[in-house]
């Protein structure tokens, strides 16, 4: 039997010719050209489950290849290729995403058989197999799970402040085990049930910050909302009311928006955001840095919090600009009254800038993984040893 149908674009005869023997030994059914209108016609003739693309070509760039894709509504994965640094190979998997493609994976030149059958062989994304009656019926079994990140305060001396997390949603998927957002959010938002899915996700959140109360603990947490959804102007009661069927008050949830949510319908999504201000949620913004307008949502939209972004955070201890966006944009931040919490943190070095370079809170697996809610004790915030890192199970 075939694996599945394999297209393959590079201006290198020989590279086409590896990539397609590697396939074809891994039993998929394979395709290749090295031009752009060649490719297009293939793409549609072929039908492709997957997409190995070289990022520089004579007639296009890889990014003008992931736009035609995107035109398509394409549910194929993609696999990028390219002599370029890792760097430009992760920065264009990004476009990608944006775009809602199902980015797969980066391969660097010259690309290693072992690299390249290991990801041929990597299950799966669900994007374009996933109906809407499984993920329909996974909601409703329960089988969407929340996981919770601790936001670590880093304001010295440490603030009695409630505590604060951040719920992110997981797949308990009964074959293929616990399955990360980028694995099938692209398939919720195909089908629709993004609105149930934040009901599930945000419900969750409610009884576990009153599981939370129960032991004594005041928690926050704060729920991503998919940027689609800041076109239903009625989702403001929707989640005040979820936060009050639990007994929870609406100032313990923070919802986190993305600034290419915010971008999409700005007076509708103003409209929206001001009403959770009303009613009494805290608003923060999320992957900052990686939008094209962010100094205009954060001066007009009713921000109380920034989250700088990790492509920035990951990089301060290598890279000087990365040093100056997050000092920068911490003290415009302060300036604009709004609290800074840095996303990503991996190292103690790196929490150690932040904390020198006036972040308020860090979050990250240096301090905790997105752990199970009855695991969210106080030494997941950082107050003990972070010698050993909670580990999310995998
Ligand atoms: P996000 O909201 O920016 O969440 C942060 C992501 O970074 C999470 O990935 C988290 O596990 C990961 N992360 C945290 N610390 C580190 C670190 O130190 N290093 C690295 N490499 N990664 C770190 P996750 O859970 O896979 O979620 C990915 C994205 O999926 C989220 O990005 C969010 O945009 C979306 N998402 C998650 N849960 C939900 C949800 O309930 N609803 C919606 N609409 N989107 C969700
Ligand atoms: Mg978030
Ligand atoms: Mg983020």
């Amino acid at each position: 039997m075939t694996a599945s149908r394999l297209l393959v674009i590079d201006d290198d005869v020989d590279v086409c010719e590896f990539v397609s023997r590697v396939a074809r030994d891994a039993n998929h059914e394979v395709a290749s050209t090295t031009h752009f209108s060649e490719f297009k016609r293939l793409y549609r003739k072929f039908n492709p489950t997957i997409v190995i693309m070289d990022l520089a070509m004579p007639d296009t760039d890889g990014v003008e290849l992931l736009r035609f894709l995107r035109a398509e509504k394409s549910k194929t994965e993609v696999i990028l290729i390219s002599g370029m640094d890792k760097k430009v190979l992760n920065s264009a998997k990004r476009v990608g995403q944006e775009h809602g493609l199902n980015m797969k994976g980066v391969l660097q030149k010259p690309i290693m058989i072992e690299d390249l059958e290991s990801l041929l062989a990597a299950p799966s994304y669900f994007a374009g197999s996933v109906t809407v009656h499984e993920l329909d019926a996974a909601i409703a079994k329960g089988e969407l799970v929340v996981h919770y990140q601790p936001k670590m305060n880093l304001r010295s001396p440490v603030d009695d402040s409630p505590r604060e997390v951040e719920a992110l949603v997981r797949w308990q998927h009964p074959v293929h085990g616990l399955l990360s957002p980028d694995r099938f959010l692209f398939a919720i938002q195909e089908t629709g049930l993004l609105l149930p899915l934040t009901r599930a996700v945000v419900t969750s959140a409610c009884r576990q910050i009153r599981k939370w109360s129960e032991f004594g603990k005041t928690m926050c947490v704060a729920v991503n909302i998919a940027p689609q959804l800041l076109t239903n102007l009625t989702l403001p009661d929707e989640i005040a009311s979820l936060a009050e069927q639990n007994d929870v008050k609406t100032s313990q949830i923070i919802i986190e928006i993305t600034e290419s949510g915010v971008m999409e319908d700005t007076a509708r999504a103003m409209d929206i955001l001001t009403r959770f201000r009303l009613k009494g949620f805290r608003l923060s913004l999320d992957d900052f840095g990686t939008g094209f307008s962010s100094l205009i949502h954060l001066y007009r939209l009713p921000f109380v919090e920034i989250k700088i972004d990790q492509s920035f955070v990951r990089d301060v201890g290598a890279n000087e600009e990365a040093r100056v966006i997050v000092r920068a944009t911490t003290e415009m931040a302060h300036r604009l009254n709004l609290s800074v919490c840095a996303e990503g943190v991996e190292s103690e070095d790196d929490l150690n800038f932040l904390r020198l370079a006036g972040c308020d809170k860090a979050q990250g697996y240096f301090i905790s993984r997105p752990i199970a809610g009855e695991k969210i004790v106080d030494f997941a915030f950082g107050g003990a040893s972070h010698a050993e890192p909670l580990r999310e199970r995998a």
